[in-house]
């Protein structure tokens, strides 16, 4: 398995050609900045590592690393935190659902949290795209170092279950 530091140089350093190929589709700079914005924070704090108790992800989060617990205890590590499709979808869900309760609870308390964001459908595809990226990367990243890196001699299986166990 990847450290969590070589999927964040890939990341970072893809980043680059992300942003000069909305550039040359036609991007002004607000959507590049919001895509840039997503693709960082997902890069940085929301890893599909998050599905382990411990991770550079969850270190990132600092005093609030203690909300993605019951996420840990939900998805198992590679599980479906690890689909290319929904992956990305469960951390994002799962974080809303927090934001959910944590508003939630502020009202009850009689605070009164009410967002109303408006936000064009362009900066909300960039926003979308910026998260879901970096996830797309070490999702493929993880596949590509447990099957064609480390494929040669033993068993794949029994190396993959070794290697995740450390972790
Ligand atoms: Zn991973």
């Amino acid at each position: 398995m990847p450290s969590g530091g070589r999927h964040l140089r890939l990341e970072i350093l893809l980043l680059p050609l992300f942003l000069a190929g909305l550039y040359f589709m036609g991007l002004d700079w607000r959507p590049l900045l919001c895509f840039s914005a997503a693709y960082l924070f997902s890069s940085l704090w929301l890893s599909p590592d998050l599905d382990l108790r411990s991770n550079d992800a969850r270190r990132r989060w600092g005093a609030l690393g203690f909300i993605w617990v019951p996420y840990t205890k939900v998805f198992k590590h590679r599980g479906l935190s690890h689909n290319l499709l929904l992956g990305p979808l469960t951390r994002v869900g799962y974080l809303f659902l927090v934001g959910f309760l944590v508003l939630q609870a502020l009202n009850y308390l009689g605070v009164r949290a009410d967002f109303h964001l408006r936000i064009s459908s362009e900066i909300l595809a960039m926003i979308g795209i910026g998260l879901y990226l970096p996830n797309v990367l070490h999702i493929l990243y993880d596949h590509f170092d447990s099957r064609v890196l480390k494929s040669g001699g033993r068993g794949q299986r029994r190396g993959y279950s070794k290697r995740c166990a450390r972790y």
